[in-house]
C-alpha cells in the first residue's frame, strides 16, 4: 500500500509517500521560514502564496525521489485542519485535483494526528499509549486506546509551548522561529533564575504558559530599569527548566493513571533536546512504559506523518469526497471511530 502524503497547514510544503503506513519512501519539505523572519512570525498571506508556488515542485520531487507515477499510488492523504485556512486551501486543492484526475482515493487528515503518527515511522505503536503533544499552536496530552481514537486528556488553557518558546525568543532579540536558538542559549547556562511552574488543580492534566511567558518579560524589563542585562543563556536555561519540569512531570502522572504501555513525544518542540533528554531520564526508571521520540526530521511539520495517517484511515475505509475543505478548527476527535 502507498499513500502520497500532502501538507500545507502552515509554512512548511510538504509531500511524501509512505508504504505500508510505516516506511518512508520519499519525504519533501519545502520550508518558508526565510520569507517569515523579517516580521517575526508567518504571514498567512505570503504562507498561501508560497503554498501555490511550491506545490507542484515538491509534489513532482517526491514522486521523482520515489522512482513513481502518480498511478502507482493508492491513496492521498491531505491535512485539512487545523491551521491557517488559506494555506490549508492550497494542499487540499492540490489534493483534490489529483485524486480527481487519477481517480485516486482521497482521505483527508487531522495535522496533530500527523504529529502523534510520526512516531509510527519510527517504531509500531503499541495501545493503549499516550501522547505529549508539543508544537507552535499546541500542547496537550492525548490517549489513544487504539488506532484512530484521540482523547485529549489535557491541554493548554493559553499559550502552546512553542508560541512561549518563540515569545521568549523575541524579547531576548532571537530570530523567528526561536526555539531552536532558545534551546542551544539553554544549554550554554545554568537555570538559576525562579520561575513560575503552572501546575494548575491537583490532578489536573491541562498546562498554561502565559504566566511563564510575563514572568520572562517581566524579569527582563525589571533588569532593564536598573540597568542592569540579565545574562540570556541563563534566562533560557531558567525558562526551559520551567517548560519542561511541568512537561514531564504531568506526562509522567498520566502514564501511570492511564496505565500506557507507550509514551510518544510529537510535534515541532519534540525536537527540543532539554525536552528529550529529561522526558528520556524520567522514563528510563518506568520499566513498563516505552518512550518513543521521532528524529528532528518527523518532529516539525513534513508530509510522511500525513501519509502515515492516511494509511490507517484508508485501512479502515475512511474516504473524504470533492467537497473536502480546509478547517482552521478542526478536532481531531472527528477521527475516532
Ligand atoms: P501546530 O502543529 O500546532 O499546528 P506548527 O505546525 O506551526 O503548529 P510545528 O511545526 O509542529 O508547529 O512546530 C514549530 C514550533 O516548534 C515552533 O514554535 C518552534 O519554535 C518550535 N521548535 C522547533 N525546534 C525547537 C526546539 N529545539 N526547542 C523548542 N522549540 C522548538
Ligand atoms: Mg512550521
Ligand atoms: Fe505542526
Amino acid at each position: 500500500q502507498l499513500i502520497l502524503g500532502i501538507e500545507t497547514s502552515c509554512d512548511e510544503t510538504a509531500v511524501a509517500i509512505v508504504k505500508n503506513g510505516r516506511e518512508i519512501v520519499a519525504n519533501v519539505v519545502s520550508s518558508q521560514i526565510e520569507s517569515h523572519k523579517r516580521f517575526g512570525g508567518v504571514v498567512p498571506e505570503i504562507a498561501s502564496r508560497h503554498h501555490v508556488e511550491q506545490v507542484t515542485i515538491v509534489l513532482e520531487e517526491a514522486l521523482r525521489q520515489a522512482k513513481m507515477d502518480i498511478d502507482n499510488i493508492d491513496a492521498i492523504a491531505v491535512t485539512e485542519g487545523p491551521g491557517l485556512v488559506g494555506a490549508l486551501l492550497i494542499g487540499v486543492n492540490a489534493a483534490k485535483a489529483l485524486a480527481f484526475a487519477h481517480d485516486i482515493p482521497l482521505v483527508g487528515v487531522h495535522h496533530i494526528a500527523g504529529h502523534i503518527y510520526a512516531n509510527r515511522l519510527v517504531t509500531e505503536m503499541a495501545f493503549p499509549l499516550l501522547s505529549l503533544v508539543v508544537s507552535g499552536g499546541h500542547t496537550e496530552l492525548v490517549y489513544m486506546k487504539e488506532h484512530g481514537h484521540f482523547e485529549v486528556i489535557g491541554e493548554t488553557r493559553d499559550d502552546a509551548a512553542g508560541e512561549a518558546y518563540d515569545k521568549v525568543a523575541r524579547t531576548l532579540s532571537l530570530p523567528y522561529p526561536g526555539g531552536p536558538h532558545i534551546d542551544r542559549l539553554a544549554h550554554e547556562g545554568t537555570p538559576d533564575i525562579d520561575l513560575p511552574r503552572a501546575w494548575l488543580e491537583p490532578g489536573s492534566y491541562d498546562f498554561s504558559f502565559s504566566g511563564l511567558k510575563s514572568a520572562v518579560i517581566n524579569t527582563v524589563h525589571n533588569a532593564e530599569q536598573r540597568g542592569d542585562k540579565i545574562a540570556p543563556e541563563v534566562l533560557a536555561a531558567s525558562f526551559q527548566a520551567s517548560v519542561v519540569d511541568v512537561l514531564v512531570t504531568k506526562t509522567v502522572q498520566a502514564a501511570k493513571e492511564y496505565k500506557v504501555n507507550q509514551v510518544l513525544l510529537a510535534g515541532g518542540v519534540a525536537a527540543n533536546k532539554g525536552l528529550r533528554a529529561a522526558l528520556t531520564a524520567a522514563f528510563s526508571g518506568l520499566k513498563d512504559v516505552e518512550l518513543v521520540i521521532p528524529p528532528l526530521s518527523l518532529c516539525t511539520d513534513n508530509a510522511a506523518m500525513i501519509a502515515a495517517v492516511g494509511s490507517i484511515l484508508y485501512e479502515k475505509g475512511k474516504r473524504s469526497d470533492l467537497t473536502l475543505n480546509g478547517n482552521a478548527g478542526l478536532d481531531i476527535t472527528i477521527h475516532n471511530s
